[in-house]
């Protein structure tokens, strides 16, 4: 091999490990370019609940007769029975499933139609409250059902000329409904000090 064969190779050897340089150089940079976390962005969805399935012997074991019959069975409580004295006297709160905790209702969506069941016009958790068309009157009836436990819960009806937002009226066993009352905010005042000169 001739000096100016060695200097050939030489120089082609270079240019390859140039361009090398360079392909790594750029594909790494474009690299850096890109977001560290490309997951596509995920709109913030309404989850659905969990569900809960248990066996009648093990609900039967949880509930009471009543409730077991209601929630369970589709059935009805008495209207205007101790429930509803009870539910007409409660004041803010939360009512959540009897059968599984689950936040159904509040006290901010109940109100008074006079129909002997407690009556709401909207859940306050919607996605915890679902609906379907029942037939056991020999006529549609929308039943409302906790969607967490599958629990019957009563009826919703539509366009009776109620003066709320939603002119709905959830007509709900109280007796599958577990009210909590809402905390007491505590009251700024009582917290200054007193300067009282005896
Ligand atoms: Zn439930």
């Amino acid at each position: 091999m001739n000096r100016r064969n060695v200097l050939t190779t030489l120089s082609f050897f270079a240019l390859v490990a140039m361009s090398l340089f360079v392909y790594f150089k750029s594909l790494n940079s474009l690299q850096a370019n890109q977001p560290k976390n490309s997951k596509p962005h995920k709109q913030p969805v309404q989850q659905t609940p969990k569900k809960i399935t248990k066996s009648s012997e093990e609900w039967r074991k949880q509930l009471t007769p009543e409730q077991y019959r209601i929630l369970r069975q589709a059935g009805t409580e008495r209207p205007n029975g101790e429930v509803y004295r009870e539910f007409k006297k409660q004041g803010a709160g939360t009512y959540l499933c009897a059968g599984c905790d689950t936040e159904l209702f509040s006290s901010k969506e109940k109100f008074d139609s006079r129909c002997g069941w407690p009556s709401f016009y909207d859940p306050s958790k919607a996605k915890n409250v679902k609906t379907s068309v029942d037939y056991l009157l020999g006529y549609p009836r929308v039943e409302v059902k906790c969607a967490v436990c599958d629990g019957h819960l009563g009826h919703v009806f539509k366009g009776e000329g109620f003066d709320t937002p939603t002119d709905k009226r959830y007509c709900i066993n109280g007796t599958v409904l577990k009210f909590v009352p809402a905390k007491k905010s505590p009251n700024p005042m009582d917290s200054l000090p007193t300067d009282r000169q005896e």
